[in-house]
């Protein structure tokens, strides 16, 4: 039974432009593929927690699918599928198109899987009062207090004198031990509770706890220290000295799980984000292009895309540079007809804290992966702000890949901001937009994302790969 629309509601559906919820969209078929992904996406976040752990996926993943390494000075051809690795710690899977690559270009899929997380500090062991602890100092923007009082596992690498490299990975499984940052009882947290959030807990509180197990020997001073030091002597070969040149981090030990009755949701640690980082990746892998494709998977994003793995390296220009060469293009040519989507997460629109977002142009959960044609604090500052030319372009390309998405702004206009590695990319002449899934307590242990906008987000991958 089909009413008939009136001349004005005839009029608004061709005029006026309206958000979809992407699992309304969907028919039968698709939502049972949004569903499907979102098993693999939740078995990565589970193997890769920092960002040594997502290189290390991204290259197993790479592998299977006949992708080999890449070095600097390698022959390329048509056809080619290589991954190249910086410093185990960040890592460009590409395929080799057969377009033109000075007239087509190359499309860049830039994402970070760094996240942020309480790092141990050089010299961390200590004991005091029956316990034995970690220093740490936070990495990335977090509020403290979400740290304390929640299981937590310990990633990273200790070098030993010798050079060898130890891999530690502690408190993921359930036979594994956890840590700890310990909080105030509410009893005596009267001062504590009626200070500013970000004073309820200072950097320096947020001490790991790793022992309690006195050593058996009275002659020894300092003996629960001792007990944790002969246990990482056992299982690891670590003496004190080496934590000096270990990278060490605590991230929370549980792991992603399904968040709601239906499952429309996903609850993790880092979806920002993995949650562009895998879909990028996947997209990638999976599927056969004819443009020159890199998908970036870049370290250091949340301290500002410094040091050799972050986005601001020369190493992924060279390693652009490197390709063009070996493709016989100008690579300033190749530069100036590429093609980049910044791929990083925007805040979703929470009903429970209205008053920080704009509803217009927040990103609504579930309506899909969402573009945002700026970035940046106050005056649009830091942003790349991409030209309404290619904002055009790309959203031509989801239009015919039939993707469903969205555009977004952080917050209020007034209210703060946050930059990405777009403008790091545009600086090198290449047009590019910010393009990732709304997340819900974003930078908190762990943050809540809609199974459809990750789909959404691999699908207008797809589209801009084509
Ligand atoms: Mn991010
Ligand atoms: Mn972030």
């Amino acid at each position: 039974m089909s009413e008939k629309k009136s001349k004005g509601q005839e009029l608004q559906k061709e005029l006026a432009y309206k958000k979809q919820n992407y699992y309304e969209a969907a028919g039968k078929e698709e939502r049972k593929a949004i569903f499907e992904y979102a098993e693999g996406y939740k078995a990565f976040l589970d193997a890769a927690k920092t960002e040594r752990e997502a290189c290390d996926y991204a290259v197993e993943a790479a592998k299977k699918c006949g992708f080999s390494e890449y070095r600097f000075g390698d022959p390329l051809k048509a056809g080619d599928k290589k991954y190249f690795v910086n410093r185990g710690k960040s890592v460009v899977v590409f395929r080799v198109g057969s377009k033109n690559l000075e007239e087509d270009g190359m499309r860049l899929i830039a994402s970070h899987i760094d996240a942020p997380r309480i790092d141990i500090k050089q010299n961390p062991l200590y004991e005091d009062s029956g316990m034995a602890f970690l220093k740490t100092h936070y990495y990335g923007g977090i509020k403290k207090y979400q740290w304390t009082a929640i299981p937590l596992a310990l990633h990273g690498v200790v070098v030993l004198k010798d050079g060898t490299k130890v891999t530690v990975r502690v408190g993921e499984s359930p036979k594994d031990p956890v840590f700890y940052i310990n909080d105030l009882l509410p009893h005596l947290g009267g001062e504590q509770m009626s200070g500013h959030a970000n004073k309820l807990i200072d950097g320096e509180q947020l001490n790991v706890l790793v022992g309690g197990l006195p050593y058996d020997d009275k002659d020894v001073s300092e003996k629960i220290k001792l007990s944790v030091l002969s246990v990482l002597h056992k299982q690891y070969g670590i003496c004190e000295e080496d934590f000096l040149s270990a990278e060490l981090s605590a991230v929370p030990a549980y792991g992603a799980r399904d968040v709601g009755f239906d499952r429309a949701l996903i609850g993790a640690y880092g979806h920002d984000d993995r949650v562009c980082a895998y879909p990028a990746l996947t997209a990638l892998l999976w599927n056969e292009t004819e443009h020159t494709v890199l998908a970036m998977l870049v370290d250091k994003e949340e301290i500002g895309s410094e040091g050799t793995t972050g986005i601001q390296c020369k190493v992924y220009e060279d390693l652009m540079e490197e390709i063009s060469l070996a493709m016989g293009a100008n690579f300033r040519k190749v530069r100036m007809a590429s093609k980049c989507l910044s791929s990083d997460v925007t805040a979703a629109y929470d009903p429970n804290f209205a008053n920080v977002y704009e509803r217009n142009n927040s990103a609504i959960l579930s309506c899909g992966t969402a573009m945002c044609k700026f970035t940046g604090a106050r005056g649009k500052s830091g942003s790349n702000d991409a030209n309404a030319e290619f904002v055009g372009e790309v959203r031509k390309m989801f239009k015919e890949g039939g993707v469903v998405w969205q555009t977004a702004e952080l917050g209020k206009v007034d209210v703060g901001g946050g930059g990405t590695v777009a403008k790091f990319v545009a600086q090198l002449n290449i047009d590019t937009v910010d393009l990732g899934v709304p997340v819900i307590s974003m930078h908190a242990p762990w943050e809540v994302v809609s199974k459809a906008d990750v789909y959404s987000n691999y699908k207008a991958f797809l589209a801009f790969m084509k």
